[in-house]
């Protein structure tokens, strides 16, 4: 079988844990920080704060920007869920506006019909490791004054314009197993704003600003130093991971153009290709079913949009996004990992190409 995503841990990612582990520091320590300062660094930002999640920097992000009840996000459906429930988290209300259908990114003259006054963020989604429109987007947000926060959970080191995501806005980034770098579980939250950082890490660790001194709320979401280490290990290989990726995304579009919907990188923007998703012509569950039984694994990113999840629904959203709505009944995600093979891709186009017949 062909994994659809895979992880790959090195003999640096092992030793680098396992020195970690010996050393007797488990909890956050100076494995994390120095984890923290490359992040930084790689991102061209000032700051990076390490946390347990993506789903956790999301959170503190949007509280460290005083998002709360009665605020208004404006975000994409057509993501992972806890893109959504972040921001139900704070109590703040996401508002779902819909997407491009070339790039499946939020649109960003959707956004701008979306503002009102209760409008206090923009999170946009560079999904599949696709930048969002961050021109466009950053001059509604000067012109309105709002805050942004980038979901960068699926884009480390993609760049619009020469500039890493999550250097626009405040960047939230996923260290998840799947995700094209990883630290098991994890995220990172990355900003230029001292302010921003500090609220994140006051409320990364119970709002503790010396020890058992706690001036404002907090939880525990924290990364532990073996985490922080095999994410400076994997970190260092990141660009090359992520170049792989970028020539396999190549070759299956040079196979693939013209069968089916293949995914598009348009001038100053670059592609990190944590998926590599197709649009498919007819039924898209049996294309999934056929490529499994000739041993090619797929995943599909994601087939209920997020304001049409049951749970939302329950919260009174479900109203109608088009063009989401029918890139969830036809997207597919095929094998573009940096462990593939030649022979493991050249077996993917075939596979799809036959089913194009
Ligand atoms: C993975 C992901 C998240 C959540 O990250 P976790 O580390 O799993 O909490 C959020 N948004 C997007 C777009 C993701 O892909």
């Amino acid at each position: 079988m062909i994994p659809v995503a895979k992880p790959l841990i090195s003999q640096e990612d092992l030793d680098s844990v396992r020195d970690a582990l010996q050393s007797g520091q488990l909890a956050q320590g100076e494995r994390v920080a120095a984890f923290e300062r490359r992040f930084a660094e790689m991102c061209n930002v000032r700051e990076a704060i390490a946390v347990s999640s993506g789903t956790a920097a999301l959170h503190i992000a949007l509280l460290a920007h005083g998002v709360g009840p009665g605020d208004e996000v404006i975000t994409s459906p057509f993501s992972f869920a806890a893109t959504g429930n972040a921001v139900l988290l704070t109590g703040a209300r996401p508002v779902f506006v819909d997407i491009d259908p070339i790039t499946y990114n939020i649109s960003p003259d959707a956004i701008e019909q979306a503002i009102t006054p209760r409008t206090k963020a923009l999170m946009p989604v560079h999904i599949y490791g696709y930048p969002a429109a961050m021109d466009r987007i950053m001059a509604l947000a000067e012109a309105h004054g709002l805050a942004v926060i980038e979901d960068a959970c699926q884009a480390h080191l993609a760049t619009f314009q020469g500039k890493p995501v999550g250097g626009f806005g405040t960047g939230c980034f996923s260290l998840y197993a799947t995700k094209n770098m990883t630290t098991g579980e994890g995220g990172m939250v990355t900003t230029d704003d001292p302010a921003i950082a500090a609220a994140a890490r006051l409320y990364r660790s119970h709002g503790q600003r010396e020890r058992y001194v706690h001036v404002s709320l907090g939880d525990n979401l924290r990364m532990t130093d073996f985490q922080g280490a095999l994410g400076l290990s994997q970190l260092e290989r990141l660009p090359a991971l992520n170049e792989q990726r970028r020539k396999n995304a190549a070759y299956l579009t040079s196979r693939l153009q013209g069968a089916v919907g293949t995914p598009v990188v348009q001038p100053g923007y670059q592609h990190v290709f944590h998926q590599y998703t197709i649009r498919t012509r007819g039924d898209r569950d049996q294309w999934a079913n056929t490529l499994k039984e000739r041993g090619i694994g797929t995943g599909v990113h994601y087939p209920i949009p997020i304001h049409q999840q049951p749970f939302f629904v329950e919260q009174g959203y479900g109203a109608s996004l088009p063009v989401a709505e029918q890139a969830a009944r036809e997207v597919l995600s095929l094998p573009v990992h940096p462990a593939l093979s030649e022979a493991d891709l050249a077996k993917v186009a075939d596979e799809v190409l036959a089913l194009c017949k």
